[in-house]
């Protein structure tokens, strides 16, 4: 039986965000059983009772931890050890691996990424915090369309998706180190006990490839990002849109509902929500929107129920 997770389901700067006075942060602050707060993104899974895989450390790994006991320690098995068999990255982005700084108490890790992203955390020297003792950090490559078996028991398949490395390794490294499409940013398929699940919380633009594969889904996780894509700008002067940082926004005759709603198998459910998105707030037209097209948004401690 697979058991898959969400400990967090915000985009960036979570919700509220600490520098944001905009209604919904501000009603989460001081009204959260209005619009619950949400931890940083975090998935989590493996087989029911085994050991765990981490989908990406988002940078509130630590609390999320502590809020899990299946990623509890086991007392029993010594002062020093850890539930958590792997953890497997998507992205370079900051907001995927800050948390891997935050797990770096000598404990044995073993991450998987493609050889772009892993590249990229190699070249940053905050991360040799991971390489302090022999056997530390254990790197496993995995290729876009290549599966592999995590924990012996989950099928995992990356799912190469257009993408740049993130800012702060473009700059780093020169001019926009030339990387493979589809290596500086995956998706994942999962699949154990009969369901197939695709994991995608950035989601650039809807491919005819993607229809068909999430079509044979289970469930789809789905980039819920934003609902437009003038929503960054309009909060925050001088911000990007939506599709110039790699995310369809959900609404709109080209927003993800659309695009996506000729899908008849999967559950749909949007994940990776930021502040600025109007569907947190329950009251709203877009969350009735949302909900009529027949999507779920996903809240913290979300669960797949095959
Ligand atoms: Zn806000």
């Amino acid at each position: 039986m697979l058991n898959l997770k969400l400990l967090g389901t915000a985009a960036g700067g979570g919700c509220p965000q600490w520098n944001c006075a905009c209604r919904l942060c501000s009603i989460s602050r001081t009204n959260p059983q209005v619009i619950p707060p949400r931890l940083h993104l975090q998935a989590i899974f493996g087989v029911h009772g085994a050991k765990q895989f981490l989908i990406n450390a988002s940078p509130d790994i630590r609390f999320q931890i502590e809020s899990e006991p299946a990623l509890w320690p086991n007392p029993a098995e010594g002062s020093r050890n850890t539930p958590i068999a792997g953890i497997l990255l998507t992205s370079a982005d900051l907001d995927q691996v800050l948390g891997l700084l935050e797990l770096r108490e000598f404990q044995p890790l073993t991450v998987y990424a493609t050889s772009a992203v892993r590249q990229t955390l190699e070249a940053n020297s905050f991360f040799r915090m991971l390489e302090r003792v022999p056997n530390q950090l254990t790197w496993i490559d995995i290729v876009p369309g290549q599966p592999f078996l995590a924990g012996g028991a989950v099928m995992c398949t990356p799912i190469g998706l257009p993408g740049s490395l993130p800012f702060y390794a473009r700059h780093t490294q020169g001019e926009v180190h030339k990387i493979e499409d589809g290596h500086a940013l995956i998706g994942l398929l999962i699949e154990a006990g009969g369901s197939r699940i695709a994991y995608t919380p950035s989601l650039p633009e809807v491919t005819a490839e993607m229809l068909a594969l999430y079509e044979s889904c289970d469930a789809i996780l789905v980039d819920g990002t934003f609902w437009s894509d003038a929503e960054l700008s309009r909060t925050h002067e001088g911000t990007p849109s939506a599709r110039s940082i790699g995310h369809v926004p959900i609404g709109g005759p080209d927003g993800t509902i659309a695009a996506l709603a000729s899908l008849k198998r999967p559950q749909k459910i949007f994940i990776h929500i930021n502040n600025t998105n109007p569907i947190l707030d329950p009251e709203s037209e877009e969350r009735r929107q949302v909900l009529d097209a027949g999507w779920q948004v996903a809240e913290d401690g979300w669960r797949w129920k095959s």
